[in-house]
Formats: C-alpha cells, sequence, structure tokens
C-alpha cells in the first residue's frame, strides 16, 4: 500500500493551552503514514516539547517563512529560528498569495531558505499549471474554491490534476486540499495519483482529524 501524507493546517488558530489539550487528545494509530501538523509559529516550541514528553508520531511544520536569512527584518521568523522546533514548511498556500501578496518570485526565495536550512517543503498550488521551484518534498494541489468552503473538487478531477502536477514536477508526492474531512477523505486517498491529504477545518478538533486519519490509513 502506497505511504499516506496527511498535513493539518491549523492557520491562524489556538492558544497554548488549546495546543496541549490537542496534543493530549489527538489519537494517531500507528502506521507507516506522514503526519504533519502545521501550526501557527507561538505554538511550535509548545507542540515541540509536548511531542518529546508522548509517543505521538507526529511531525510538525510551520505555514509561513521568510524569504530572508536571519538578521534585520522586523517581525520576520526566519527558516534557521523555525528549524529548531519543526521539519516541515507549508509555502505558497492560497491564503498568503491572496492576503499577503506571495507572488513566484517571493514563494521561491522562500523555498531556497527552506532548503538552506534543512525544512522540508510542502509547496500549495491552485492547478497544474502553476510553477513549483525545485527541491520541494510535496505539492499540494488546493484549488482556491474548496479551501474552507465545504466545497471539494471531485476525487476524479483532483486524482487527474495531481497526476499532472507529477508528470510535470517530477515531485514524488503529490496531495489534495480543499474541505477534506474524516467523511470524504477514503474517495481523495482511494484516487491511484493521490497520495494524501491537506485538511485545514478538520484538523482542529482533535477527535475529527484522528478518524480522518483513521479512514485515510485504512483505504
Ligand atoms: C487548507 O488549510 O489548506 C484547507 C484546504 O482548508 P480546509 O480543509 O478547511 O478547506
Amino acid at each position: 500500500m502506497r505511504k499516506r501524507f496527511i498535513a493539518g493546517n491549523w492557520k491562524s488558530n489556538k492558544t497554548s493551552d488549546e495546543a496541549r489539550i490537542w496534543m493530549d487528545q489527538v489519537n494517531i494509530p500507528a502506521s507507516d503514514a506522514t503526519i504533519v501538523v502545521c501550526a501557527p509559529f507561538t505554538l511550535l516550541p509548545i507542540l515541540s516539547s509536548s511531542k518529546k514528553q508522548s509517543t505521538l508520531s507526529i511531525q510538525l511544520g510551520a505555514q509561513n517563512l521568510s524569504p530572508f536569512a536571519e538578521g534585520a527584518y522586523t517581525g520576520e521568523v526566519s527558516a534557521r529560528q523555525i528549524k529548531e522546533f519543526a521539519e516541515w514548511v507549508i509555502i505558497g498556500h492560497s491564503e498568503r498569495r491572496k492576503y499577503f501578496g506571495e507572488t513566484d518570485e517571493i514563494l521561491a526565495q522562500k523555498v531556497l531558505r527552506a532548503k538552506e536550512s534543512g525544512l522540508k517543503v510542502i509547496y500549495c498550488v491552485p492547478d497544474d499549471t502553476t510553477t513549483v521551484p525545485g527541491g520541494v518534498e510535496v505539492v499540494a494541489y488546493e484549488p482556491v474554491w474548496a479551501i474552507g468552503t465545504g466545497k471539494t473538487d471531485t476525487p476524479e478531477n483532483a486524482n487527474s490534476v495531481v497526476a499532472s502536477i507529477k508528470s510535470k514536477t517530477k515531485v514524488g508526492m503529490c496531495i489534495y486540499g480543499g474541505s477534506v474531512t474524516a467523511e470524504n477523505v477514503k474517495s481523495f486517498v482511494s484516487m491511484d495519483a493521490i497520495d494524501g491529504v491537506l485538511p485545514g477545518g478538520a484538523s482542529l478538533d482533535p477527535g475529527s482529524f484522528s478518524k480522518l486519519i483513521q479512514e485515510a490509513i485504512s483505504s
């Protein structure tokens, strides 16, 4: 069976207490799937230390990083700072492109910074025509209209876009994101090209996220 990749994206949600409760309540069944939780910067140290005290098989990711190396860039968080607490970073999420004006050039800079510091990249694209910089480990196909709307792409169309991205970019792992839940995850991960999913809303509740993982790995 294919190795699954599931990355939860918390966006700008949760306080430190809520993050600790999530870690206490989430249930990650034993499997060879890679499970990542991409949390706000403020929560990464807390998640990292509670992960060390548990047996949870979960990896940590950030949702953004500075396009610059460290230095005089007020308010930015550098790849090297993230690497202290996390292994992964999401780059190119449509919310970053839309609300923060991140262009393909800026995103390519961010990928370079991530690679210099040894962070692995989940690179989000809205379709199969968007440039994917070299060196990324996972591409996430996320149609903009499906993010946070409760509307999903069809598994068949998502599969064909993912297959096209794989053949154009040669990235080994490609996942689908856009209103994925425990109820619909099987329909995506049972497709031959789709390696996993990127749930946003459904990763916030530990019970829903645990159920989603269970469904994904049992299909
Ligand atoms: C996302 O965070 O990229 C996402 C797809 O969110 P949701 O699952 O809530 O649509």
